[in-house]
């Protein structure tokens, strides 16, 4: 069965999805009240964050869209400190695609956000003329607890940077996909929430924190320097990529440093007790290949400074043009 433009009608097809395919999956009591909006108890100081997932094909070695659309966000909360609480979830659905598939991106939506510990108390489905395409936006709220506002601009001289783990592996996974190539190189899309409640529970004074997506390390890294007025010294040969995305990526011309990950977090951190995060983070899910990976340097210049294997030193910009093809 396709999907056809009367689903998106508002009648009696459009509540026939609705009730059959994503109530079956989402289970909030706030989403079953089938209001036009959910009440939500106080958060006291919150987070509050969007974003759009299109990317292609849907399902993918290690994730689909669905999987993607929860990670995105809640390890963007976890980026603040906030603890991911609720999200919203829209579906634009193309003309002509499978129910079968849109199912399966609904169940492994349902089962990231247990996961990740956050309710859907909120959706929204439409259908636009297409090919069978698929657009899921999500919005997400968290409640911030601890005091700091964790933050870029938070970054100070003589911080750890960490990296959670190995770069590139969601940009290879579709990369591999859309050019057919046979590969073992799986998605790394995950929702971060242990890795980061670890940290903040055992009062590691994390300064910054960011989720190491499109444009790759070297991009998100430019961003925070640009924020932080800070200059960050990577070293290169701490990097953690392995064999399979080295190896594809030279093949391909790539750089893991603008590869995008779905699952892996940048951490900026008092130097003091960079050896006891590491630790914890290498112990936590999706964190055993966690690196030591640079420092932020006392120069006000800012930028992105790497320490290249060789003994040369290079200014890493971030992306330019297209970071192709689309991978969130
Ligand atoms: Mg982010």
């Amino acid at each position: 069965m396709k999907i056809t433009m009367s689903e998106g009608a508002g009648g009696n097809a459009t509540a026939k999805l609705i009730s059959g395919l994503f109530l079956k999956y989402f289970n909030s009591p706030y989403l079953h009240e089938m209001e036009d909006a959910a009440l939500l108890p106080d958060l006291g100081k919150i987070a509050f964050t969007t974003d759009s997932f299109v990317v292609r094909p849907l399902i993918f070695k290690g994730g689909d869209i669905g999987r993607l659309a929860v990670s995105g966000t809640v390890n963007d909360l976890l980026t603040r400190g906030a603890e991911p609480k609720y999200l919203t979830a829209a579906f634009v659905l193309e003309e002509g695609l499978e129910i079968g598939i849109l199912e399966k991106i609904v169940a492994s939506l349902q089962k990231t956000a247990m996961e990740a510990g956050v309710e859907v108390v909120a959706g929204d489905t439409k259908v636009m003329e297409g090919s069978g395409g698929l657009i899921i936006n999500t919005a997400g709220v968290g409640s911030v607890a601890c005091g700091a506002s964790l933050g870029a601009r938070a970054i100070e001289a003589g911080d750890c940077i960490i990296l959670s783990g190995r770069l590139g592996e969601h940009h290879a996974a579709i990369v591999s996909e859309r050019m057919g190539i046979d590969s073992e190189i799986t998605s790394d899309a995950a929702p971060l929430n242990k890795m980061v409640g670890t940290l903040l529970e055992n009062g590691i004074p994390v300064h910054a924190m960011r989720d190491v997506t499109r444009g790759g390390l070297a991009t998100i890294l430019n961003e925070m320097a640009e924020v932080s007025g800070k200059e960050f010294l990577i070293e290169e040969e701490k990097l953690p990529v392995s064999e399979e995305v080295r190896s594809f990526a030279g093949i391909l011309g790539l750089d893991p440093l603008y590869m995008g990950n779905e699952g892996k977090m940048a951490f900026f951190l008092a130097r003091d007790r960079a050896d006891d995060a590491l630790e914890l983070i290498r112990k936590s899910p999706y964190g055993e290949y966690a690196a030591a990976i640079g420092t932020v340097g006392d120069a006000a210049t800012g930028g992105v400074i790497l320490h290249t294997a060789i003994g040369g030193r290079r200014r890493l910009g971030p992306l330019y043009g297209e970071g192709l093809p689309r991978i969130c």
